[in-house]
């Protein structure tokens, strides 16, 4: 299992030259005239051709073999317990096997899987600190967890708030996988959590397993949380003329998960373009969940919504990249000078009958990964999950 300590700041110069196609996580650009990125302890410094950008003095140099190289994947919508273990389907190395899915960046929606899980007030404030201080502290394969996000219960005060926001934790768990589900309820807590700072997801939908409920559109409007989660359901969806509704009656982010109704998941990411508002639909998997857990369920959102909703796949990779990064106010997701330097490297799939990289994610076809790189270093070669790339990226070692 490779765990990562993260208060080592990342040092040195990564090079990664010779790069075919340039996906920029930005709706308004999304591919980008350049062939070199540069980054310099972990942030991105410079994006450009390689004839006009300063490669001397590398100390990792990688040849992308003119394969594609977008911003690292995040996955606005996980269930994490601690460490690189889940108590859901029973297994470890699951978020790892993540990163071989393009994955570099994870959103806690609650830890609500651990064994025992606290729903006294207290006890589930501390759940949430320490979730939040385990996942800072300790990066499994690599990959940024944003964890720490409690659930909320009946009886929380104004001052709970302010004491998580406090002890460092930054969001809320899904609003209605606790005791809170009334609309009128939720909203204060929303609103309290908005104030110090958390930011918030409700669940949108049916009951996901037995002892969860129904949240539908009156409460997902009235609580007003940041993010309207699993807007597609997880799994069971809202009737689709609730989903339109959700859309058109407020400005939050429209959040479809892989483990959610996919016909839904079309509905909504349409109504989104029906609206002119693209830049709200972000991606998750919902995992570990019922359904289980997805290595490649970013990717799968990718081809599936490209492929079947008529979507260039370069639009498509905006929505887990820069959409996400920006809803969720993080430093990665796209591709510009200052953020931090996480990428995938892709390429065609081995035999799609695709021409291109975009072109194969938009016959339905997974990318084959054959890098991933977290703050400026590399993670992971030639993915294990994912079908093998056609061409691969190379370390060539210092420039
Ligand atoms: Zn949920």
């Amino acid at each position: 299992m490779a765990l990562v300590a993260t208060n080592q700041a990342p040092k040195g110069k990564l090079v990664v030259k010779n790069i075919g196609l340039m996906l920029s996580g930005d709706l308004q650009a999304p591919i980008l005239d350049a062939d070199c990125i540069i980054a310099i302890d972990g942030r991105i410094d410079s994006i450009g051709k390689e004839s006009s950008l300063d490669t001397k003095g590398a100390d990792t140099l990688v040849d992308a073999k003119q394969t594609a190289l977008a911003p690292g994947l995040i996955d606005s919508h996980v269930h994490p317990v601690f460490g690189d273990w889940t108590p859901r389907q029973i297994q470890i190395n699951w978020i790892d096997s993540f990163l071989h899915g393009g994955v570099t960046t994870m959103i806690s929606a609650g830890e609500v899987h651990l064994p025992g899980r606290p729903k006294d007030i207290v006890g589930l404030k501390a759940a949430a600190i320490t979730a939040q201080r385990s996942f800072d502290n300790l990066r499994p394969g690599g990959i940024k967890l944003h964890a720490g996000a409690p659930v909320i219960e009946k009886g929380m005060v104004e001052e709970d708030f302010k004491d998580l926001a406090e002890a460092g934790v930054k969001l809320l768990g899904e609003v209605g996988l606790g005791g809170v589900k009334e609309g009128e309820e939720a909203k204060k807590m929303v609103a309290w959590a908005r104030k110090y700072g958390l930011q918030s997801t409700i669940h949108t939908g049916g009951p996901s397993i037995p002892g969860s409920g129904l949240i539908d559109s009156d409460v997902v409007l009235e609580a007003d949380a940041d993010v309207i989660g699993h807007i597609n359901g997880g799994h069971t969806a809202l009737p689709l003329k609730e989903i339109r509704c959700l859309c058109e009656r407020c400005t939050r982010a429209i959040e479809i998960v892989h483990n959610g109704n996919e016909a839904a998941a079309l509905y909504a990411m349409r109504t989104a373009f029906e609206l002119g508002q693209s830049e709200r639909i972000i991606l998750g998997t919902d995992s570990p969940a019922g359904s289980g857990v997805q290595p490649l369920g970013i990717l799968r959102m990718i081809a599936m919504l490209s492929a079947i909703g008529d979507v260039p796949a370069e639009i498509a990779f905006c929505f887990a990249t820069g959409n996400t990064a920006r809803i969720r106010e993080l430093d990665c997701g796209l591709l510009e000078p200052g953020r931090a330097a996480d990428f995938v490297i892709l390429d065609r799939a081995q035999h799609t009958a695709g021409k291109t990289l975009l072109e194969s994610v938009g016959l339905g076809d997974l990318p084959g990964v054959g890098m991933v790189i977290i703050d400026g270093v590399p993670r992971s070669g030639r993915s294990r999950n994912t079908p093998p790339a056609t061409t691969l990226p190379e370390i060539v070692g210092a420039g």
